[in-house]
């Protein structure tokens, strides 16, 4: 499914494959009874590859031993780097601390609860290959509750629609980026990032491969459902002004019916003479719809003030601890 635009650099890309190092990135989150399933499997793809890789895995503040692990991994695998965050940051945070310590050409980027197979990732690679600078899986056939997979498809379209590029699937986290792309995404720095859709909205060519879904292996996912809400409030306020352009469309809207109505109130008058209370009851009405919308209008300018705030005051969206194994040149000092 590669993208109709750029064919004559599709074909140029080709010839000269892009991947010489891929960096695999797996953040993880209390995941010790997946992690020896998740590094057997992971390995063994990955050994098969023709070009060079690395796996950062990022611990974002797991209590269940899996840091432990990971670093009894990192220790006797030179090609494995474990970053460590000072407490819970969340997924899409600890992803953007993995991107920072990845070096690869290309970066995969995979959930450690073996949801995502790691055998797809040849087919994500392949389709770098042929010159998208973005791939997304999308989970045809996706083994999650009904009540995900339905708020997942409103989801989708909405993130379609802001981000400006349609996909069916944006929550899935099995996804291929060239390295011009996370190097972006890293720059941005967002407090509540949404990964997938800042990286669609920095592509040119997007792919989306069909990649296969399981249940997850081990332990209970992560996210709820004020989890999820909070994820795509995010993503409307992060991503577009929309909210803010449609009050403002409201207000020329309530202007529009204000005026026909006093036209009405004056043709009214001349045709029937003064009345007594009710021209004053419907201005009150008027009034306190007008009271209404100033609300509104205030809460959502409240909304984005707050946004630039935080942006403004420059806090670390995560704090790395300490690296363990792997290249430290490139260990953070925040
Ligand atoms: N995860 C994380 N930090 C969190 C929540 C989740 O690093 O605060 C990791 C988790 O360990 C897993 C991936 O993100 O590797 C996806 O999480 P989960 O399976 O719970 O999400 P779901 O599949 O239900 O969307
Ligand atoms: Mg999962």
């Amino acid at each position: 499914m590669v993208s109709s635009s750029g064919k004559v650099s599709v074909l140029h890309e080709v010839s000269t494959p892009v991947t010489r190092l891929v960096s695999i990135v797996v953040p993880i989150y209390n995941e010790a009874a997946n992690l020896s399933t998740l590094w057997d499997r992971l390995s063994a793809v990955l050994k098969a590859l023709s070009c060079s890789w690395e796996v950062v895995f990022v611990d974002d503040g797991s209590s269940d031993g899996s840091l432990a692990l990971l670093r009894e991994l990192a220790a006797r695998e030179p090609r494995v780097k474990v970053v460590e965050l000072a407490r819970n940051f969340g997924q899409h945070s600890a992803i953007l601390a993995g991107f920072r310590q990845s070096r690869g050409d290309v970066v995969v980027t995979l959930d450690g609860d073996l949801q995502n197979p790691p055998e797809e990732i040849p087919r994500l690679l392949e389709a770098i290959e042929a010159g998208n600078d973005v791939v997304g899986g999308w989970r045809a056939n996706r083994q999650d509750h009904a009540y995900r997979r339905f708020a997942s498809r409103w989801h989708n379209r909405l993130t379609s629609l802001i981000v400006g590029v349609p996909m069916h699937d944006y929550g899935c986290m099995l996804r291929a980026y060239r390295r011009h792309i996370v190097e972006t995404v890293v720059q941005c720095d967002e407090k509540a990032a949404f990964i997938p859709a800042l990286a669609a909205s920095f592509a040119k060519r997007v792919a989306e491969i069909p990649v296969a879904h399981d249940q997850r292996a081990a332990g209970e996912s992560k996210y709820n459902l004020l989890g999820l809400a909070k994820l795509s409030l995010n993503l409307i306020t992060g991503f577009s002004l929309a909210p803010v352009q449609f009050v403002s469309l409201l207000g020329i809207f309530i202007a529009l019916i204000d005026g026909a109505f006093a036209g009405f109130l004056i043709l009214h008058r001349l045709l029937y003479g003064p009345q007594q209370e009710g021209a004053l009851w419907t201005l009150f009405a008027v009034l306190f719809l007008f009271v209404g919308f100033l609300f509104l209008a205030l809460g959502l300018i409240g909304e984005y003030v707050g946004r630039i705030y935080q942006e403004v005051r420059h806090r670390p969206t995560y704090v790395v601890r300490d690296v363990h194994g792997g290249d430290r040149d490139r260990s953070e000092h925040r």
